[in-house]
């Protein structure tokens, strides 16, 4: 892929790296200014919030067995619609996928109602174009409250408004899928995230309505809403920066596990185009990869996009904070039990008195 088309597409990509290894801390800023509050989302969003509330209660005191142990299950296929659909296959291209993986992806990213694919793409390579400043829908300058769900209960910042009619969108435009869920979405939605979870437990396993309604559908997307939120308040806020020390993203241990695999989310800002989304390695509890790389194995999934241990090496010595788990014999925070696992050879003879 030649630079001119990372730049016609508006996708990071390798070519990029060397753009992203700059004192970025200069170039974040905002205006502070007041932004109109849209009363609706705040009060569906307070709305939504309360009756998952009751979904919690339910969980543990109405729900059958069967829901009971549906609930993680859909709970992690929306967060994978978001994070292995909208996010790394439609808004970075890292991988490419077969149509039915494709639909998968699609219905998966309709469960987890984020607004449809073409609009989430938009405003994260915005995100990622423009990090922390007020062209960044999810600016983190504005505060934790206002990068998790604030910037939703807002106008959006004109520098928003004018960076997302710029970023070029074409490779999307040209997706007819991606094109008929944005067109159908007001149907699509309704129907996928809420009417389905609420009528399947009730014919398939006889749950209550109200029961299937409080959980598998509010809490479900509630909970699923605040995962993700959470990578773009607390994970460029709280955490380690073991590759890039001078931009905000962190890895956040807790993150790593809840979000499974999004919450690497340094590694992430460094090399956006890493189908992993993180090394391997010590970092293995990543739900998402697996996934591409279950349909990678039947070959829906091709072309997956990587970096070298070598260049994250790399990267890590020369911008990196210090606190990437190991990058070499002598690091801090090589664990003792490694050390004494290692296998040492050719060592020099320890004579007495040296
Ligand atoms: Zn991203
Ligand atoms: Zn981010």
């Amino acid at each position: 892929m030649t630079a001119t088309t990372v730049n016609a597409t508006g996708v990071l990509f390798e070519a990029d790296a060397e753009a992203l290894d700059q004192d970025v801390s200069q170039k974040k800023y905002t205006d502070g200014r007041k932004l109109q509050l849209v009363w609706r989302n705040i009060v569906l969003f307070a709305l939504v919030h309360l009756f998952s509330l009751y979904g919690v209660w339910l969980l543990f005191t109405e729900a059958t067995w069967t829901t009971f142990l549906a609930f993680p299950v859909s709970v992690a296929f929306s967060i994978v619609g978001i994070s292995g659909g909208a996010h790394r296959l439609y808004a970075h291209r890292t991988f490419k996928a077969k149509v039915p993986l494709q639909l998968i992806l699609l219905f998966l990213d309709t469960f987890a109602f984020q607004d449809a694919v073409y609009y989430w793409a938009r405003d994260h390579r915005v995100h990622h174009k423009y990090t922390e400043t007020d062209a960044d829908p999810y600016n983190s300058e504005r505060g934790w409250f206002f990068s998790h769900i604030g910037w939703l209960c807002v106008r959006k910042h004109p520098d928003v408004v004018a960076k997302g009619k710029e970023i070029d969108l074409s490779d999307l435009k040209q997706d007819r899928l991606v094109m008929f869920q944005k067109k159908y979405f007001l149907v699509l939605m309704p129907l996928i995230c809420f009417v389905m979870p609420t009528v399947l437990p009730m014919y398939c396993w006889g749950e209550s309505l109200k029961v299937s309604w409080h959980v598998l559908a509010l809490l479900r997307w509630c909970l699923n809403l605040n995962i993700i939120w959470l990578v773009n308040s607390s994970a460029h806020m709280f955490g380690m920066r073991p590759y890039d020390k001078k931009i905000s993203p962190t890895d956040e241990r807790f993150l790593m596990f809840l979000r499974m695999g999004e919450g690497y989310h340094n590694y992430h800002h460094v090399f956006p185009w890493d189908y992993k989304s993180a090394e391997l390695g010590p970092y293995s509890r990543d739900f998402t990869t697996r996934f591409i790389n279950f349909f990678a194995w039947l070959g829906w999934a091709y072309d997956l996009k990587s970096v070298s241990p070598d260049m994250v090496r790399r990267r890590v010595l020369r911008t990196g904070d210090g606190s990437h788990p190991v990058w070499g014999w002598g690091d801090k925070d090589l664990q003792k039990e490694d050390v004494v696992d290692s296998t040492i050879t050719h060592q020099r003879k320890i004579t007495a008195g040296s």
